[in-house]
């Protein structure tokens, strides 16, 4: 049986001191965890990875065509030796003929794509492990507790006096298994995040269903103006950009331009120290960016 001996993860992930816009920030480089299995995405699926599933010969799962979890379940699964069945709405004529980013990735490791069929008429068997859409999964609190480890053994061997942290949500899995896992550990670290998925409220619809708990939630902050998610927008371009050139790291195009906006709008209301997790998907950015410069042009 094939396990996790066939991905090397490199952890733990290094923190980074960095400086943006005259601000010092600690950056936790989670997108270095391996090569195709990093980031969230690696934290959400590594009990996945690692566990015995014997009976298991197959994942189900479903989402957009370009997305970050499809990519790393893909990975996953051709790990374990399964196969990966990855239902979608639709995939446009240029992108079946001409394949990039995360969709290009899946393909070339095997992922057989599905459009148009209804959820309920999915049939799960035995053998199947079926994920919900972005990994939004109870399974993924034991790869993102490791997370919070982490930090935590970082913060105290740092002798900081105190620590907030920052992250863009998606389905809010990691942003929230973060803090759960901080509070029950005893730290007074807390985690704040922003949705770039829908609005606060689908936001704290996503943690419900994970956690009844209201005192384990991180706290949500947003800013004036609605983004939609995988839109774009010039603002996300530049503060991209300007991350890139004048920290030398490059983000995620999907929600680090909007986590770093609503970040240098609320830093002053945080904590003196401020830990970035960079959640990984640059895979995702091959497709993102020919959008970006088709439409805006600047290199
Ligand atoms: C998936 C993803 C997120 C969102 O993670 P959730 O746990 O769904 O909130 C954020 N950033 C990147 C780069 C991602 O790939």
């Amino acid at each position: 049986m094939k396990n996790d001996t066939s991905i090397e993860l490199h952890l733990p992930t290094p923190v980074e001191k960095m400086s943006f816009r005259g601000r010092d920030y600690f950056l936790k480089r989670d997108e270095l965890i391996s090569e195709d299995f990093s980031g969230n995405k690696g934290r959400k699926f590594h009990s996945i990875l690692k566990k015995e599933l014997p009976h298991i010969k197959r994942v189900i799962s479903y989402g957009s065509n370009q997305s970050n979890a499809m990519y790393s379940l893909s990975v996953l699964a051709k790990a374990r030796g399964w196969e990966f069945i990855y239902h979608t709405d639709h995939i446009p004529d240029l992108l079946r003929r001409t394949p990039v980013g995360n969709y290009a990735a899946a393909l070339r490791n095997g992922t057989q794509f599905i459009t148009g069929k209804k959820m309920d008429e999915i049939e799960l068997d035995d053998e199947t492990l079926f994920i919900e859409e972005g990994g939004r999964e109870l399974f993924a609190l034991e790869g993102v507790r490791e997370l919070a480890m982490e930090i935590e053994r970082w913060y105290s061997e740092e002798n900081l006096d105190e620590l907030d942290i920052f992250l863009p949500s998606g389905t809010g899995t990691t942003a929230l298994f973060l803090q759960k896992s901080l509070i029950e550990a005893g730290s007074a670290i807390r985690v704040y995040t922003t949705p770039c998925v829908g609005d606060r409220d689908y936001l704290l619809e996503q943690f419900r269903m994970l956690e009844e708990d209201r005192s384990l939630y991180p706290t949500i902050v947003d800013s004036a103006r609605k983004y939609h998610f995988g839109k774009l927008y010039r603002e996300f371009y530049e503060i991209w950009i300007e991350l890139r050139d004048s920290c030398g790291v490059e983000f995620d195009l999907l929600y680090d331009p909007k986590g770093w906006l609503v970040l240098t709008q609320y830093e002053r209301e945080m904590a003196k120290n401020i830990l970035y997790i960079h959640q990984g998907g640059i895979k995702g950015n091959e497709s993102m960016l020919a959008r970006y410069e088709r439409k805006f042009a600047r290199r």
